[in-house]
């Protein structure tokens, strides 16, 4: 083999071990549904297949969730009306939960604190939550997962399985701050 065939052979390999990264990396990001499209006012329905298809799924979600970037993406927001929420309050953006079939147990006093959605863009408003929430789901290959979690991430997962069940952030607040919020969501989308 002559010296220039084999350096043509290393290029062709390395060129397609990028392209393989290339496509194992391939992000898919989903196409985020904003308030007030109906769609977001849909009831989720219960995840009964554990299959790769659930599994690609859920990363592209988180795929989604990071690029946007948001900390929490619940899959009414990407019109899949399935009980499959995400989120990742870490700094570093390196402790993702995928829970699918969530039921949560509120737990301690109610608290204030900002929220912000990514369905309702560049609107941050205080909304009362639960400061302890005790989690029931599944992860994406079917095992039970159980935990309870406070602070930032106990907010973010009673907002994204509030979207499961059709509601949003802002349904919280006055019929006046509401009001006002959708006229400028409006008026953004001229
Ligand atoms: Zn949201």
């Amino acid at each position: 083999m002559s010296v220039r065939d084999f350096l043509s052979k290393r290029y062709t390999a390395a060129l397609s071990a990028i392209l393989r990264f290339k496509r194992q990396h391939k992000m898919t990001l989903l196409k985020i549904l904003h308030h007030p499209d109906p769609r977001l006012r849909t009831k989720a329905t219960p995840v009964e297949t554990f299959d790769s298809g659930l599994t690609a799924f859920a990363q592209n979600m988180l795929e989604t969730m990071y690029a946007a970037p948001g900390i929490g993406l619940a899959a009414t927001q990407v019109n899949v009306h399935k009980r499959i929420i995400v989120v990742d309050v870490s700094e570093a953006n390196d402790q993702p939960h995928t829970l699918i079939n969530p039921v949560l147990e509120t737990h301690g006093k109610k608290i204030k604190s900002e929220e912000g959605c990514l369905s309702v863009p560049e609107i941050y408003e205080s909304v009362e939550r639960f400061e302890y929430v005790n989690v029931t789901a599944q992860g994406v290959d079917g095992r039970p997962i159980e935990f309870t979690a406070d602070g930032m991430l106990s907010i973010c997962i009673q907002h994204e399985c509030d979207h499961l069940e059709g509601k949003l952030f802002v349904d919280y607040l006055s019929s006046l701050k509401r009001g006002r919020i959708s006229k400028k969501l409006r008026e953004r989308v001229r």
